[in-house]
């Protein structure tokens, strides 16, 4: 069937991993590469898979979401990339790291796969949902045609993104502060030309601003449903939100 979307449920496991490596890739997003021997069984199918991090806080940790960016089998090696913000228990963690730390890591629990056989895609997203636009970027398929819109604070936050696709890249330029707010966004979207076939159309952000973008295909680009997935993944003074936008 066409456009199959294919769920893989992967074992629930919590997994103690140590850093081993932590590299400033801009000013605002730090790569930290955690290993450990847990790491062997490991398994992430999907670019937008996430893990959950805990954070020791008395009885309950605090769990937050990251996605996978990478991860080597053979080395037992986990890439993450953490975009820092003002405050919040995994910015602080992420901005303090140093060889040796070690944090606990849940999942992934289900990988969503959507197949290739799309005529072309669009990834919309931000600092957050960078990192899964770099991993989607580095898995596509050679030729393939991808536009990625990706909201940044400026052009120290641009990265040099690896890809054997056809690959049209824009940097958005916004503060930070303003990350909920579509505006600029939905300009930028204004000069990307429909092309024909089936699209798939990935959204993840700031929740406000992924539900408007969401919308922006929708209702003024009549994109059906089915070939869009958006997600807020993270919501403007809001601690750990995240947010399902399909329905
Ligand atoms: C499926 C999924 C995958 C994700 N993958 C990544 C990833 O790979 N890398 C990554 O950096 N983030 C990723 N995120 C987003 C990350 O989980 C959130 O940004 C998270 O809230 C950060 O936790 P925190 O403890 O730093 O801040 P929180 O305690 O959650 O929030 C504190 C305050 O900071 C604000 N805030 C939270 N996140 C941001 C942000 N990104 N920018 C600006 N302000 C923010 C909140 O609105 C709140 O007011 C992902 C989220 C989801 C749902």
């Amino acid at each position: 069937m066409r456009h199959e979307i294919i769920r893989i449920r992967h074992e629930a496991k919590r997994r103690t991993l140590s850093v081993q490596q932590v590299e400033r890739l801009s000013p605002a997003m730090i790569r930290i590469v955690f290993g450990g021997k847990e790491l062997a069984d490991f398994a992430s199918a999907a670019f937008d898979d996430h893990v959950k991090l805990f954070f020791p806080n008395g009885e309950e940790a605090i769990k937050r979401d990251y996605t996978p960016r990478a991860f080597d089998r053979k080395a037992e090696r986990l890439t993450i990339d953490f975009a820092l913000h003002e405050a919040g228990p995994a910015t602080d963690w992420a901005a303090a790291a140093t060889a040796g730390d070690t944090i606990d890591i849940g999942g992934p629990r289900m990988s969503t796969i959507v197949p290739e056989d799309y005529d072309w895609w669009i990834l919309v997203g931000d600092e957050a949902s960078l990192p899964a636009i770099a991993r989607r970027l580095e898995e596509m398929p050679h030729g393939a045609p991808v536009t990625a819109l990706v909201a940044v604070c400026g052009s120290e936050e641009e990265q040099c993104l690896a890809t054997d696709a056809a690959l049209d890249l824009v940097w958005v330029h916004r503060p930070l502060d303003r990350a909920n707010e579509p505006d600029a966004m939905i300009a930028a979207l204004a000069s990307i030309e429909p092309r024909d076939g089936d699209g798939f159309v990935w959204i993840a952000g700031e929740s406000t601003f992924a539900r408007a973008i969401r919308a922006e295909f929708i209702e003024r680009r009549g994109h059906p449903h089915p070939w869009i997935k958006a997600r807020g993944y993270w919501k403007k003074g809001a601690p750990g939100a995240h947010e399902k936008l399909d329905d």
